[in-house]
């Protein structure tokens, strides 16, 4: 395999973990992003059994698991104390799998710490607003700043909003207030738990333990799920207001909710679904939420982030040819891609809707089927990102949990 140089627009979990590869692999890579200094943006989430075999590939899935907190179980209860979800990574076969709730700066720093060790380029205060094909190339247009390239290969992995693909898909109504808080040292919560409440589909609020992230001690996310056409009503009626309606949903929540004393310690997080029909053109390949973005409902999107750079790499590794590779790419991650956009879009109503019906559907229907054979077993392939059988396709193995906690597993 020839040395080629590769431009990645992004520094979220897809473009570190593509640079990453890329470089070991022996390509000139050079990395842009828009933020001054490096920094992630946002509170927790879940890496997947699925996300998790790429950390683990990379030799990085250990620490990981050391600033994060291991999750057995997804547990939802309606506010009447009826129990709707219960998804435990327990009922996959093979390896014993979990989920890892972290903190984002913990999942940043990881990639980024190991993309500085390797000495890759990073190009912080560089905003991205094209890209055009040159003969043999394509070069990188910036804000106020000269173009770079050309380059043999250009990977956008600059989001939901990336400037670099036209804009698809659909904002979705609801979106999520989301803050860190510290762990409760008594309190009622289980550290190995991700637990919501909900009243029909209106509302819910959740608990994610997200570990301890350097610097700081045990956290957890708190969030609250919100329409946007409805965040600037929430404004006007206060945080006493907001604190009143947690603590009637989840009473063990008030504690936390107190602990938010401004409201601008809640991230207003809006969400989208989109799927661009086009990921793979003339030595562009748009991976992560710029190929695909879904509400985090079922907690995939940077695990599918991790998998679509591991795609990428193994990409350039069979193919040999930058040409080629978005093409192949595709090929090797579309089918997981679509299945996801898919359940995701399926899914999310059930859990946020003003609408009564898919609350029912999904006390009355999902829940009892989830709770018998094939159910469960099926529940926890979807929650762990891995139906459909992604790691197969790549080349990638599970990671097994009780290994990587004894500092056994390989760096590949
Ligand atoms: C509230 C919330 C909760 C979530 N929970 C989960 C979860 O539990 N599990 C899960 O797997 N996923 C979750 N997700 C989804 C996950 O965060 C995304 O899928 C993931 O971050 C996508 O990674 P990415 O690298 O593709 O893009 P991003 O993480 O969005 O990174 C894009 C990068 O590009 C940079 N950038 C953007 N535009 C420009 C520009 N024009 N020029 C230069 N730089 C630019 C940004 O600064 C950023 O560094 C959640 C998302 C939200 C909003």
């Amino acid at each position: 395999m020839g040395q080629h140089t590769i431009a990645i627009a992004g520094c979220g979990p897809a473009g570190l973990a593509s640079a990453l590869l890329l470089a070991r692999q022996g390509h000139r890579v050079s990395l842009f992003d828009r933020f001054p200094e490096p920094r992630p943006l946002g509170s927790g989430l879940m890496l997947q059994p699925s996300g998790m075999a790429v950390l683990a590939a990379l030799g990085l899935a250990e620490a990981a698991m050391t600033r994060g907190a291991l999750i057995e179980r997804l547990l939802g209860l309606c506010v009447n104390g009826r129990t709707v979800l219960d998804a435990r990574y327990s009922e996959l076969s093979g390896p014993r799998s979990m989920g890892l709730g972290i903190h984002r700066a913990g999942l940043f720093d990881l990639l980024h710490a190991a993309v500085a060790e390797h000495g890759i380029e990073l190009h912080a205060g560089h905003e991205v607003v094209g890209s055009h094909s040159v003969p043999g190339g394509r070069m990188l247009r910036f804000a106020g700043q000269a173009d770079a390239g050309p380059f043999d290969l250009v990977v956008d992995a600059l989001g939901l909003h990336t400037p670099l693909a036209p804009p698809c898909g659909r904002a979705l109504p609801f979106g999520a207030l989301w803050v860190t808080l510290p762990w409760p040292e008594h309190g009622p919560f289980d550290r190995q738990r991700l637990e919501q409440r909900y009243r029909a589909a209106r509302e819910m609020v959740g608990v994610l333990p997200t570990g301890q992230r350097p610097g700081h001690g045990e956290e957890l996310a708190l969030f609250w799920s919100l329409r946007c056409e409805d965040y600037p009503a929430w404004l006007d009626r206060g945080l006493d207001s907001w604190r009143d309606e947690v603590a009637a949903l989840w009473p063990e929540c008030a504690p936390l909710a107190e602990q938010v004393t401004d409201p601008a310690q809640l991230t207003m997080a809006r969400y989208a679904h989109r799927t661009l029909p086009v990921p793979a053109q003339d030595r562009l390949i748009h991976i992560g939420d710029s190929w695909h973005t879904a509400s985090p409902q079922l907690g995939q999107g940077a695990n599918m982030a991790l998998l679509d750079a591991w795609g990428l790499a193994e990409a350039l590794r069979l193919g040999g040819d930058p040409a080629l590779a978005p093409a192949l790419t595709v090929q090797l991650r579309g089918w997981h891609v679509a299945l996801y956009q898919w359940a995701t879009a399926f899914f999310t109503p059930l859990y946020q809707s003003n609408a009564a019906f898919p609350a029912h559907v999904r006390d009355r229907v999902f829940a009892p089927l989830s709770r018998l054979w094939p159910g469960k077993q099926v529940q926890a392939l979807l929650m762990s990102g891995l139906l459909g059988a992604p790691l197969r396709r790549l080349g990638l193995e599970r990671v097994d949990y009780l290994l990587s906690r004894a500092g056994t597993l390989g760096r590949r």
